[in-house]
């Protein structure tokens, strides 16, 4: 079966040149990006930001793809940026602008410090409990844990840390796209409108004012967004908004909020082709955001395929 459904990737990936993908990382080491390069460069171009419009509106000889990663990492500049750099491919890496002046850990990053340090996970600290509060909610919740257990996450561990503005205008001189991914990575559809607004506009404000210049991207956290989120951030000047609605993007998609595919750690490069072949029709992948496949009806809806 695994070999059947590899071969009808490779088929799918070899003849399908008007469309593209947005790949979502987040914490790949070298190996892992080599990996993920070498795998998808046998079917795909990959494209920097500035050319993902032009190649939405028209086909190149092979379908693009696109690199992005969420959280701003300090791991993502020592160990994919090398990479990326050595291989020519451009990527995007969306930070989270609270996080990177003051290098203090996010709400998952202190969850997981936990959980560790427990050898289980409490059913307070679930996942899926956990991702439909409010972040303060979630602070005050892993606030209980901390202080009982004396727990707190490693700042220093490069997958925890995050990277520091200099490195992120490093990151922009050597050609990558810095874009903005909240102020505190709040899921901003548990958030009040307000607040969800000012963690929006606050970290494209932040990225703007440090790089020096507009910030071009915006990437919701958790992936979870309504169409007025995703609205406003493209109202506040960016010119992409990232979703993780797990689909390719096509002559038809808007860039206020386009589809993205998660590529996670443990994936080998059959699961990786399989899962981008899935993607191709639209409607088969679920969305790692919890909502399934609503993302379905909402953008066959709109046409936007
Ligand atoms: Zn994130």
């Amino acid at each position: 079966m695994g070999k059947f459904l590899l071969g009808l990737a490779k088929f799918l990936l070899g003849n399908y040149f008007s469309k593209g993908i947005i790949i979502g990382n987040h914490i790949q080491d070298r190996y892992q990006v080599t990996l993920e390069v070498e795998t998808l460069g046998q079917y795909f171009e990959f494209i920097h930001h500035d050319a993902l419009t032009g190649r939405m509106a028209m086909a190149g000889k092979r379908p693009f793809c696109l690199f992005t990663f969420d959280d701003g990492k300090k791991i993502n500049v020592l160990e994919a940026v090398p990479v990326l750099e050595k291989l020519g491919v451009p990527a995007v890496f969306y930070l989270v602008t609270d996080s990177v002046t003051s290098n203090l850990p996010l709400w998952f990053d202190r969850r997981n410090a936990i959980v560790k340090d427990l050898g289980m996970i409490p059913e307070e600290l679930k996942p899926e409990r956990l991702k439909k509060m409010p972040l303060a909610q979630i602070h005050a919740q892993l606030d209980q844990f901390a202080e009982k257990y004396s727990v707190c996450p490693d700042t220093n561990d490069p997958c925890v840390g995050a990277m520091s503005w200099d490195e992120a205008r490093m990151l922009q001189k050597k050609g990558f796209t810095i874009g903005a991914h909240t102020r505190n990575h709040p899921i901003l559809t548990n958030e009040s409108l307000e607040e969800a607004k000012g963690e929006i506009g606050g970290s494209i404000a932040s990225v703007t004012r440090e790089m020096g210049h507009d910030c071009v991207s915006f990437a919701f956290p958790n992936g979870s967004y309504t169409n007025d989120l995703a609205r406003f951030a493209a109202s506040c000047g960016v010119k992409t908004v990232m979703t993780t609605d797990p689909i390719w993007v096509g002559a038809s998609a808007e860039p206020w909020h386009l589809p993205r595919i998660d590529i996670y750690n443990h994936y080998d490069p059959q699961k990786i082709l399989i899962k981008v072949a899935a993607a191709l029709p639209g409607c088969l992948l679920k969305n790692p955001n919890g909502t399934g496949r609503a993302y379905v009806k909402v953008r066959w809806f709109h046409g936007d395929r």
